[in-house]
């Protein structure tokens, strides 16, 4: 859930005045009775899914009917209920203002007039649903991953912002659209997820700046803090006391700076009656390890496929792994799926280090 985010590159290209234009064009177009599509990655984060519902409700605002928001594998149970299998919105996000727009991926429209990515560094980060890249009348990719395919017509992509929703922000605020404590409450959690509450390299003066706007409309930062990052059923702390206690160090790896890591199974899961989403905290109690520059977790997802997260406290950019291997990310945060054994997947990860 949690990602550490770069110190920007200093020729990191944000969005110029053009692409701004562009969007707001593209998002006046909708307003004129068109449908609106937006979608986030899948196995969405708080980044993800704040700065998409965000938007949606801002959009709502502004007029806009039209309007679906959804993400690859999105299920009719996405929103809550009795939905038991993955992917869904994870727990500690049911409560989210504007989840009443998710549909499932399936009936979302298939050609929408306007189409809005987040946090997605590739199209693949978008299943199925990426085809409407090629379906809708335009097509805006907000996002902040270094990473980025640049895919897509229309690019709001800021590689210097802490979130997606510093983009997401930008837009709403191009839009003329005021933040009130819902918006707020979709882009304080999409913030705080992605700075790590707020302890990042990234944690620029902007960002406390927009935090101050988003708390302004009083919107409670300890609650918000409580549900997202201070909740886990009892099953879960047992869970992570199975899976902390195989983790391994391995002071020699990555030339030296040292490796900690561990995995956890679908059977361990199923073990503790848990779901997929707990383990998403996980990397941040084995990347604590004072011995080792790099961390990772392997997590079960199928039969011979793994979830894979990466960290670096700064001597490795765990993206070039991370890309090299399939995946993508930040410098510091980067993840990617693994095929194969347990083995084969720290083996794949031992040797690009
Ligand atoms: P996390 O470990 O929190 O799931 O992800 C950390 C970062 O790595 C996120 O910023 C995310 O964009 C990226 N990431 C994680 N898994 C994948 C993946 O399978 N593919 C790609 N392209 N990026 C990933
Ligand atoms: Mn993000």
């Amino acid at each position: 859930m949690t990602s550490v985010v770069e110190v920007p590159a200093a020729e990191a290209a944000e969005p110029t005045a053009a692409d701004w234009a562009a969007a707001v064009a593209a998002v006046r177009g909708g307003q004129a009775g068109g449908t609106v599509l937006l979608v986030c990655h899948v196995n969405p984060d708080g980044d993800a899914l704040g700065s998409m519902l965000g938007v949606a409700l801002g959009l709502r605002r502004l007029g806009i009917t039209q309007l679906q928001a959804t993400f690859p594998g999105a299920t009719a149970g996405a929103t809550g209920g009795g939905y038991a299998g993955p992917p869904e919105v994870p727990e500690p996000f049911r409560w989210l203002p504007g989840l009443d727009l998710v549909v499932p991926a399936d009936s979302a429209y298939p050609a929408p007039d306007l189409f809005l990515c987040f946090d997605a560094a590739s199209a693949s980060r978008l299943g199925a649903l990426a085809d409407r890249l090629d379906t809708a009348g335009a097509a805006v990719v907000l996002d902040h991953h270094a990473s980025n395919t640049r895919f897509g017509g229309i690019h709001l992509v800021d590689p210097g912002a802490a979130a997606t929703s510093v983009v997401a922000e930008g837009l709403l605020s191009r839009l003329e659209v005021p933040l009130d404590a819902e918006i707020a409450q979709c882009l304080y959690v999409a913030l705080a997820t992605d700075t790590g509450s707020f302890r990042f390299d990234m944690t620029t003066p902007a960002v406390h700046e927009m935090a101050a706007r988003l708390i302004a409309t009083g919107i409670s930062p300890g609650e918000i803090s409580r549900r997202i990052f201070d909740t886990r059923p009892f099953g879960a702390v047992r869970l992570y006391g199975d899976v902390l206690q195989r983790a391994q160090l391995e002071p020699d790896a990555a030339g030296g700076v040292g490796l900690v890591w561990t995995y956890a199974t679908l059977d361990d899961l199923a073990r503790h009656g848990q779901k997929a989403y707990v383990l998403e905290a996980l990397i941040d109690s084995v990347r604590c390890a004072a011995e080792a520059d790099v961390s990772c977790v392997i997590k079960q997802v199928g039969p011979a496929e793994w979830a894979v997260s990466m960290r670096s406290k700064g001597a490795v950019d765990v993206s070039r792994v991370a890309v090299a291997l399939g995946g993508g990310g930040h410098r510091l945060a980067a993840g990617f799926t693994g095929r194969g054994t347990v083995d084969d997947v720290i083996g794949a990860i031992r040797a690009e280090l």
